[in-house]
């Protein structure tokens, strides 16, 4: 009787350990995750390549150097002065009238004609590319993706990225990666990370000589839209009051510079050109 007593009382307190532990180990992993990443600078560089070549199959690239190099030329001028300079960012301009721009692992971006004309000013045009310069700079796809597979173990995305990486061009590991790029996972950023991509950004611009204040226009101009607009950018990138008033601070409490104007005749010029194709 006595040893069964004893017994219950230790299975109990193994049951307790155990539970704590898994407690424990959870909410670490969790903890951690958030801010890790498992993979290295030259494995994003080349999973953010092998789904830019997937992308393009789909879009229609712009190829007037006028219109590609002036928008490159804004994206590199915030590159350099941001905390992620080594990697060689590409800036391309799709076919699209919708508002979207969008940056994939590696410093492969996507500007949309749409987006280009709906800004009003080069600072409003700016800041939407800083913005999403600043989502490669955080590493939030590779966070992302670490987190999912540290989630799901290796069996799913582990092997959808080891064919990437070492498989061969197969139909198959072509599907996989399109799989990959249609999941949304690596662009599904959470809100920290739109927060931090605005810090980031709004850093940016100000460090490169555009003003700051084309972020909050630019934020005035979405929360107007939302109502008629709900795709592309104003789905993925809601003018919340969170975001608001955070660059509305970070903004007051910049040291005085002189920036660019807000727009020159080269930003009207390449919008007109757009606009008459
Ligand atoms: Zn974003």
């Amino acid at each position: 009787m006595m040893k069964y007593r004893i017994l219950r009382k230790l299975t109990s307190l193994v049951c307790i350990t155990i539970i704590t532990l898994l407690h424990t180990n959870c909410s670490q992993i969790n903890q951690n995750i958030t801010s890790f990443n498992l993979y290295t600078t030259q494995e994003e560089m080349e999973i953010g390549y092998k789904i830019s070549q997937q992308y393009e199959k789909q879009l229609s690239l712009i190829d007037d150097p006028e219109i590609v190099d002036y928008i490159n030329e804004i994206g590199q001028r915030m590159v350099g002065v941001s905390k992620r300079k080594s990697i060689p960012f590409e800036f391309k301009v799709v076919d699209d009238l919708s508002v979207n721009a969008f940056a994939l692992p590696g410093g492969f971006c996507y500007i949309n004609t749409g987006l280009i004309l709906f800004a009003d000013t080069e600072a409003e045009l700016a800041s939407v590319i800083g913005h999403e310069i600043a989502h490669v700079v955080g590493e939030h796809s590779m966070k992302r993706l670490s987190k999912t597979r540290a989630i799901n173990g290796v069996l799913q995305v582990g092997n959808i990225l080891g064919l990437i990486l070492f498989g061969q061009e197969t139909t198959d590991n072509a599907l996989l990666i399109a799989d990959l790029a249609s999941t949304g996972v690596l662009m599904n950023y959470s809100r920290g990370d739109e927060l931090e991509a605005d810090r980031l950004g709004i850093q940016q611009m100000h460090d490169a000589g555009f003003d700051p204040i084309g972020s909050q226009s630019f934020f005035k101009k979405l929360s107007k839209k939302d109502g008629g607009n709900s795709a592309g950018f104003f789905s993925t990138h809601p003018a919340t009051d969170d975001r608001f008033k955070q660059a509305k601070r970070l903004i007051e409490n910049l040291p005085n510079k002189n920036y660019d104007t807000l727009s020159n005749s080269k930003f009207d010029d390449i919008k007109s050109k757009i606009s008459s194709r």
